[in-house]
Formats: C-alpha cells, structure tokens, sequence
C-alpha cells in the first residue's frame, strides 16, 4: 500500500516494549477506579477525593480565580468539574475542556419497591439508560445509592461488593420452560416490569401475631436494625442495582477488560489523570464529570444545566474578560465511548467507518441516526487540529460511526457544549457490549485516549 492510503494503526502490533509496559501499568489504575466507583455518586467522591491530593480547592461562587489555581465544584455529589487556571490570556486562548459522564445503565429502584409474592421478597424497578433487559436477569447485582432518612442525614449504601456480602438477583426461566418466551423477539423476552428484584425469603418468626408473619415485614426488621431505615425512607432514596462483578482483564494475552461501566468512566479516567499528570500546562484547563448522560443530560448534574456556562462566567469574570470571547476560543473534546467494531455482528457495521479495538483513541466527527439528526457535527478543521496535535504527540487514534447508516445511532453531550459556541468533538474508547452488565474495552485504546487527552491538555 503507498503511502498515500489511509490505514488504521493496530497499537499492540507497532508497540514498543515501553509502550506495552505503559499500557498495561496505566490499566491496573483505571481497573481500581471503576471497581471503586460503580455509580455516579461514588464516582464523584473518588475524584473529588484524588483531586484534592493534587491540591485542588473547593470553588464556590463569588471566588475570584487566579493564574495557577487548581479548583473543583462538585455538583450535588454526583458531577464534578475540575478547574486549572493556566497562564494564557484566557479571552484569547478559551479552556480546554474536555467532558465526560460517569453515570452509567443500570436498574434503579422504584419510590414504593417492596412487595411479597407467594413467600418472596421482591422489590420493582425501574431501568436507568438504554439496557437490553434479557441481559440483567441471572447475574449477581449490589445495591448501591443513597438514602435521605428522616433525620436528615444521608445514609450511603452499597452492598454487594465485598466478598462477604450478599448480592441481588433477577430470575429467568428455565429452558424447559421457555417455549413460550423463545418465541418472543429478543428485546420482548423481558419486560421492564418483570425486572423484579428478589430480597429476600425468611418471614419474620419473631411477630406475635399471625399476620405480621411475612416476609416482607423482616425485611423491613433487617433494614430497621441494621440501617435505621423504615418503608417511607425509600420514598427520600436514590437505590441502583449494578453487576456485582469486578473488572477483569480478557482472554490469554490479557489485551482487554471486562468491567460493568466503561461506558463512560472508561473516557473520565484519561480525562482526569491527563490533567493531573500536565500540570504544567499554559492553557485554561476543565474537565468535567457529569451525571445523566444515559437520560439525556437533563436535570442539575446533566451537561445541559446552566452550572456550566455559570462555570465559565466566573472565570470569565474573575479576569475581567468577556465570557462570550472566552466560549469563542474554547475547545472541547467530548469523551465518550463508541461502538467497537465486532467482528461477530459484522453486519451492523460499515467496515471502513467503524472504530476498531485495539486500534486507538476514536473521534466520531458526528453522531446522531437519520442523516445525523441530532450531532453537532463538528468542523473538519477542528479535527485537523486534532491530526496536528496528535501527531506531534505519538497518538494513535483512528476515526468510527455507531454502525451503518440508518441501522441506529446515539447522541452525547457534545451537542449542548457545542450549542454555546465552543467547537466540540466525540472521542473515546471503543467498546465491546455497550450497555450490557459487563462491557469490554482494550488497554491500548485507553491509554492511546490518555495520551490524545494529554496532548490537547498541553
Ligand atoms: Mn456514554
Ligand atoms: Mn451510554
């Protein structure tokens, strides 16, 4: 082929021995991480918590920043932004922003979720993101979330994790017995209310009366004794059900991980060690973690709130500058994940155009389904910026669509950053059973992300 062809670069074949030691010491951090924070909540706390050991201070409105400083805001404890004030004019050289989330799919419960059925526990649900919900049945779920009990204080609960706790579980049928559903079409095999969660099954001995022998009713004893917790406080709760599995690295050579939450946590990692590890950097750097990203951004700790444009205005402000020229030179990387090229549902993708594990940082130049409806679409300039930068620094990065035209499609936050005027482009980690309770990603892919971070951070 000559050197005037476009070919992807598969990074485990061109790594060097350094390389590979990187790549693979770079993974054991992210693999503490995302087996530390399964929820946007616990995220959140983990960064907030990492950032403040790279001296990061609390912002709060009405602090005036200065050159230098290294700020956070954390946003209800479920989003955070990470700010460094670098030494450019920030009017004339923007903030280099890069954006992630770090909620991810999962089953939450619903306000009023306890009931028995014929001698079991169970409590409903209501699903969070776009699952495929034969997926969630028959594998181990922890409860994690938060409660505001009545006293007011917030209990934080997460059970499911440690090897000695129990785990949560949604049945199937038996193969013997699912003539019927076999018949169904895949995305019908389950309903949403059939994802029930089994609690528990031992009734309450203990009541004087016959009536209060349920089952439900020791539950609601264990939960009094151990938590304080009574049946009202579910309605002041915030309670998910997640695989209860850690990550692991994938198959002989230890290439990938399977984790549950790549998707987006996979991109937040990269995100917030490339800040912290360029620190030098001269440009006006944020990062930002957001919540709500698989609901569609809304609400207070989604990237459609007003806290990140107030955000800019402060620095804006703090310097005396217009916050308009500020977002007019601002870039943005919107960090988030893209569909791996599989080679097992071929059919679905474009094979020219589709991100390839193992082959690097993937920018998709516009998302959107249907003649890219609903995708900023970023400027083919703006990814010449990229090529430039990421060559000077050794990226590799290649570039993919989620799948053939017209077969789906997805959105991001990248199109309520770019609506404030501030070029905005996708760029993440390809990955494997998106959305499912154990996705799979490559090492190579996350480090090459580290890598394009750090670049467009320097
Ligand atoms: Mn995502
Ligand atoms: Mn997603």
């Amino acid at each position: 082929m000559s050197e005037l062809a476009y070919k992807r670069t598969n990074v485990y074949e061109k790594a060097d021995e350094q390389l590979l030691k990187d790549i693979f010491s770079y993974a054991e951090g992210y693999k503490t991480f995302i087996d530390e924070g399964k929820t946007e909540r616990e995220s959140c706390a983990w960064v907030e918590a990492a950032a403040k050991k790279q001296g990061y201070k609390p912002f709060k409105f009405g602090d005036k920043l200065k050159k230098g400083d290294k700020v956070y805001y954390n946003n209800r404890g479920k989003n955070i932004y990470l700010i460094k004030i670098g030494e450019k004019n920030v009017a004339e050289d923007g903030i280099r922003i890069i954006a992630s989330h770090i909620d991810s799919p999962r089953i939450d419960l619903k306000q009023v979720p306890l009931y028995e059925s014929d001698g079991i526990a169970f409590a409903k649900t209501h699903y969070y993101g776009g699952i495929r919900k034969y997926q969630w049945a028959a594998v181990p779920l922890a409860l994690h979330g938060a409660v505001a009990l009545k006293s007011g204080e917030v209990l934080n609960v997460k059970i499911g994790e440690d090897e000695n706790d129990p785990v949560f579980y949604i049945s199937d049928l038996l193969p013997h017995l699912a003539a019927k559903q076999n018949a169904k079409p895949l995305g019908e095999g389950l309903a949403g209310e059939d994802l029930n969660i089994w609690l528990g099954n031992i009734p309450y001995t203990a009541a004087a009366d016959d009536k209060d022998k349920t089952v439900k009713e020791n539950l609601l004893k264990i939960l009094n004794d151990k938590y304080g917790m009574s049946e009202e406080d579910f309605l002041c709760a915030e309670l998910s059900l997640v695989p209860a599995y850690k990550a692991k690295d994938i198959g002989f050579d230890r290439a990938l991980i399977g984790a549950y939450g790549h998707d987006d946590r996979v991109c937040s990692y990269p995100a917030f060690t490339a800040l912290f590890n360029e620190d030098s950097s001269a440009h006006t750097v944020m990062v930002i973690l957001a919540d709500k990203e698989e609901i569609g951004s809304e609400g207070t700790t989604g990237m459609q709130c007003a806290l990140f444009t107030d955000l800019i205005d402060a620095i804006a402000d703090s310097f005396g500058v217009s916050s308009a020229a500020v977002r007019a030179n601002s870039k943005c990387l919107s960090a988030d994940v893209n569909a791996g090229y599989d080679p097992n549902f071929r059919d679905v993708c474009e094979p020219l155009n589709s991100a390839y594990v193992s082959c690097g940082a993937g920018i998709t130049k516009f998302t959107g389904a249907r003649g890219k409806g609903g995708s900023n679409d970023a400027d083919a300039e703006f990814v010449g910026f990229l090529r430039r930068i990421f060559a000077e620094n050794n990226v590799i990065w290649q570039t993919g669509e989620m799948g053939k035209v017209d077969v789906g499609g997805g959105g991001t936050v990248a199109k309520y950053i770019a609506k404030n005027n501030i070029d905005t482009i996708d760029i993440g980690v390809p990955v494997i059973s998106m959305h499912s309770p154990y996705e799979v990603i490559s090492k190579a892919d996350l480090y090459e992300t580290y890598l394009a971070f750090k670049a467009f951070i320097k």
